[in-house]
């Protein structure tokens, strides 16, 4: 239990013990919409997307909660207002909008100093329902700080807790070499929220199966994926895409995108990058000058994550791969698209990967994929089918899968097709919302009805008040 650390406040109101009214809100005598919150307290579902720490959990959110309001629920989605300058409310769509709560400085703090103002979050929300004179009775927290925001919200007032991990501090700690002193704190709350939440989603079945044997065997775990919008990554015209960027015909060009994280292992794909010009050197296969490295994501080598930036630089300059590589810095996903069409492998060499949505836009993109064999990349890339799996860390065993792919064109060709085939069947944000509401409708009957409830019911929500389509 977390008890001593915070304000005596927290965790000692009352429990309800009745429904209160789920279903009412003082905004509209009649209600139109369900409206539900969507917590990620550092992941700003507006932000800018590849810059500091915004990343695959920013997506998630964002993705999920308008395909959620497309499927009739008012989507509220909380997070901590990180800098004066921005919007106190953003509305993305007529019901979808996120809410920049106050809790603690408003300026970028690192994750690992962010709990202490956590207390704070709670309370902001707490406020903003009774001035908008809602009751969320369901709240979907993301990351361990907003689901302990959940646990807190869920003490004080009668609310369904659904919880997304997105990073296992279990996992994550046997990875890294220096353990922040927020660790105890972080494995207690996420064992917390494994047993108490009346929901955990997690994103792959590795995901499931890490939980269990590493955290606790209490809890009730649906596995549903993290998606991608495939209206904006499907296949087009590699050649299209390579003019619109200005590459080469002849280039053979190997992707990453994502954030300047030493997690991420950009150091191994940099430094398998150089072992296989030095390969090339000695064959005929392909010419060492057009092997290009292009590094997508991260902001001004002065912002937040311009020292993993820095690093990286002198180990090109080390190897001597200017030639070979560019920094592109951050791309939008409007134009993300092409650069994952335009590339021949995309790389994703993390040491540790939750989920790793890069892996599935670049597939969606028919771009074939080498990744480290980690966590739900384990899940989302079949090795020899739309990518290969490599042991992390391993810069020879990464050389040689790039070098497999650049140099066999039949090959790739065909996984090319499987690759954007597995992605549009399995990892649509539509369909991931679709799961996410059928989850949610059926804990709200839950809720109101008692634990006597059969899943299998293959429309709990039928119990419910009807949701308005939009
Ligand atoms: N991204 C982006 N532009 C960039 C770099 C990254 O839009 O310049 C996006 C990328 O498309 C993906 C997300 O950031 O949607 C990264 O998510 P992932 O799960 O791969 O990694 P995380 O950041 O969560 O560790």
């Amino acid at each position: 239990m977390l008890t001593g650390k915070f304000p005596t406040t927290i965790g000692t109101n009352t429990p309800v013990t009745q429904p209160q009214q789920p279903f009412a809100s003082a905004r509209t005598k009649i209600p139109t919409r369900q409206a539900i919150a969507l917590i990620s307290e550092h992941g700003d579902p507006a932000a800018e997307i590849g810059k500091d720490a915004a990343g695959g959990q920013n997506v998630y959110v964002r993705q999920v909660g308008e395909a959620l309001a497309r499927l009739g629920w008012q989507v509220d989605m909380f997070t901590r207002k990180s800098s004066p300058d921005d919007a106190t409310i953003v509305q993305h769509t007529p019901h979808c909008r996120t809410i920049r709560l106050i809790a603690g400085p408003e300026t970028y703090i690192p994750r690992d100093e962010l709990f202490q103002y956590m207390p704070d979050f709670v309370d902001a929300l707490q406020k903003f329902q009774q001035k908008e004179g809602t009751n969320y009775p369901l709240a979907h927290t993301n990351y361990w700080m907003s689901g302990w925001v959940g646990l807190e919200l869920k003490r004080r007032q009668n609310i369904q807790l659904i919880h997304t991990y997105h990073s296992l501090g279990a996992v994550k700690y046997q990875s890294v070499s220096e353990i922040p002193a927020i660790a105890q704190t972080r494995l207690d709350v996420e064992k917390q929220l494994l047993e108490q939440a009346h929901s955990i989603v997690a994103t792959s079945p590795q995901e499931k199966a890490d939980l269990e044997n590493l955290v606790s065997r209490i809890g009730n775990i649906d596995i549903i994926p993290c998606g991608t919008d495939v209206s904006t990554f499907h296949p087009i015209s590699k050649a299209d895409a390579r003019k619109q960027l200005g590459i080469g015909t002849k280039e053979k060009v190997v992707l990453y995108v994502g954030r300047f994280d030493k997690r991420k292992g950009i150091e191994t794909l940099v430094r398998a990058t150089g072992e296989l010009r030095e390969k090339l050197e000695y064959s005929a296969e392909i010419d060492p000058q057009n092997l290009k490295l292009l590094i997508v994501g991260g902001s001004d080598p002065n912002e937040a994550d311009g020292a993993e930036r820095r690093r990286i630089e002198k180990i090109v300059t080390e190897l001597d791969l200017h030639a070979n590589t560019e920094f592109v810095g951050m791309v939008g996903h409007d134009r993300l698209a092409l650069y994952y069409t335009a590339a021949d492998v995309c790389v994703i060499p993390s040491h540790y990967e939750p989920f790793g949505l890069v892996a599935i836009e670049a597939m969606a993109c028919g771009t074939p994929v080498v990744a480290s064999a980690v966590g739900g990349l384990k899940f989302t890339v079949i090795s020899e089918e739309t990518g290969l799996l490599v042991p992390p860390h391993d810069v020879s065993k990464f050389a040689h899968a790039i070098g497999r792919i650049l140099t066999d064109e039949v090959w790739a060709r065909k996984m090319r097709k499987q690759a954007s085939a597995r992605v549009h069947q399995n990892f649509s944000w539509t369909g991931v919302a679709i799961q996410l509401s059928d989850l949610y409708r059926y804990l709200l009957a839950q809720s109101l009805i008692g634990s006597g409830l059969t899943r299998i019911s293959s429309n709990p929500a039928a119990l419910l008040p009807k949701l308005i389509a939009s």
